[in-house]
C-alpha cells in the first residue's frame, strides 16, 4: 500500500476487536497499526503521525479520556473514540476535550466506515480550503453568503436562532456535536443558554425540515451525547 492510503491508529487492548477492526479497514485500503495499551499508542502516534485515531476509553494501563485530552495539546489528528454502551458520561467528556466523535460496541463496518470518513473529511477542510459557500446535504441546501435554506428546492424561512444551529450541524455534518458544543457554538456562552433552548430549536427546525418530525431523517437525535446532522 502506498503512502496515499489513509493511516488509522487503532489503540484498544481487546485482541478480537483490534483483529476485527484491522480485517475491516484494510479490506478498504486503509492502512492500520494497533497499539494495546495507551503507553504504545501514544509513543506510535508520535512516531507515525497517523491520519485518523480509533481509541478505546477503558485501557489497561490509563484513562483513555486523559490521553486524548493529552493528544489534543499537541496534535490536530483526528480522535474516534470506541466505546461500551452505557458510557455516555464518558463519551460527552471526550468529545468536549476536543474527540471528534465516537462509535460505540458493538457496530458495524459501515458504521466505522462512515465516520472515518466524516473524520477524514472534516480534518482537510480545517487543514486547508475555505468553507463552501453553498452546501447540499440530501434535500437540503444551504446558501451561507445569502443566509438562506432551501429544502427540496423551496425556501425555509428560518427564525435566527434556527439558521444559527442549523449552521452549526451543517458545517460539522455527519459528526456529532455534544449539547455543551452546540451551545458554546451556536449561542457564543451566552450564560442564559440551557440545554432547554436546544430542544425547542431542534423542535421547530424537524418540523420546518423533516417531514416527519418524530422521525427525523436529517436532524437525528444521539441519546444522551447531543445531535447530528445526518450527511
Ligand atoms: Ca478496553
Amino acid at each position: 500500500m502506498t503512502e496515499n492510503h489513509p493511516l488509522v491508529l487503532i489503540i484498544e487492548d481487546e485482541a478480537p476487536l483490534r483483529r476485527y477492526l484491522r480485517a475491516t479497514l484494510q479490506s478498504f485500503g486503509y492502512r492500520v497499526e494497533e497499539a494495546a495499551t495507551g503507553e504504545d499508542g501514544r509513543s506510535l502516534l508520535l512516531q507515525l503521525s497517523p491520519d485518523v485515531v480509533l481509541l478505546d476509553l477503558g485501557l489497561p494501563d490509563g484513562d483513555g479520556l486523559e490521553l486524548a485530552q493529552e493528544i489534543r495539546g499537541w496534535s490536530r489528528v483526528p480522535i474516534i473514540i470506541v466505546s461500551a454502551r452505557g458510557k455516555e458520561e464518558d463519551k460527552i467528556a471526550a468529545l468536549d476535550l476536543g474527540a471528534d466523535d465516537y462509535l460505540t460496541k458493538p457496530f458495524g463496518s459501515g458504521e466505522l466506515l462512515a465516520r472515518i470518513r466524516v473524520a477524514l473529511r472534516h480534518s482537510a477542510e480545517s487543514a486547508g480550503a475555505a468553507t463552501e459557500p453553498v452546501v447540499e446535504i440530501g434535500p437540503l441546501r444551504m446558501d451561507f453568503a445569502s443566509r438562506e435554506v432551501f429544502l427540496d428546492g423551496l425556501l425555509v424561512h428560518l427564525s435566527p436562532n434556527e439558521y444559527g444551529l442549523l449552521a452549526v450541524l451543517v458545517r460539522h455534518a455527519g459528526k456529532v456535536l455534544t449539547h455543551k458544543q452546540l451551545l458554546h457554538d451556536v449561542w457564543g456562552g451566552v450564560p442564559a443558554a440551557q440545554p432547554t433552548y436546544l430542544r425547542v430549536y431542534m423542535a421547530s427546525l424537524r418540523k420546518k425540515l423533516e417531514p416527519d418530525p418524530a422521525r427525523p431523517r436529517l436532524l437525528i437525535t444521539e441519546p444522551g451525547v447531543g445531535y447530528r446532522l445526518k450527511a
